[in-house]
């Protein structure tokens, strides 16, 4: 699991709000959740949900934890696996999975750990290891 930490002002008095998001990666399926604490009203809510992070989740746990880069092991590897794969894991658009699938087989894939890390992982399961930097 990857967890950022963070304070707002509290939409509902004003005060300051503590909030947690986090990422990470259950089963085959990415997870996130949004834990947020007003200390001076008491207002409290716990979003979460499964698939991609929504938007604010996703910044905060890159903005703390920074990002890793994904690589095959045979970048020349061809086929309907690696767009597959990133469908799975991140509900693209057909011309979002062919980018996806490009940066991996060319540069590498960024993305935060516990993305990589799925996506490694389900990547080797269908036989085309991956290998993350950092
Ligand atoms: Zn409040």
């Amino acid at each position: 699991m990857r967890a950022a930490r963070s304070t707002d002002r509290c939409p509902g008095c004003g005060g300051t709000r503590t909030w947690e998001a986090a990422q990470s990666v259950e089963g085959r399926r990415l997870c996130w959740t949004l834990d947020r604490h007003c200390a001076a009203c008491g207002v409290q809510s716990c979003d979460r949900g499964r698939g991609p992070a929504p938007e604010a989740v996703r910044a905060a746990v890159v903005a703390r934890h920074g990002t890793h880069l994904l690589r095959l092991e045979d970048p020349g590897a061809r086929g309907g696996t690696v767009p597959k794969v990133f469908r799975d894991v991140f509900d693209l658009s057909l011309a979002g999975t062919a980018r996806a699938a490009a940066a991996l087989r060319g540069d590498g894939y960024e993305g935060t750990h516990p993305e990589v890390r799925l996506l490694a992982a389900l990547l080797a399961a269908a036989g085309l290891p991956a290998v993350i930097d950092g």
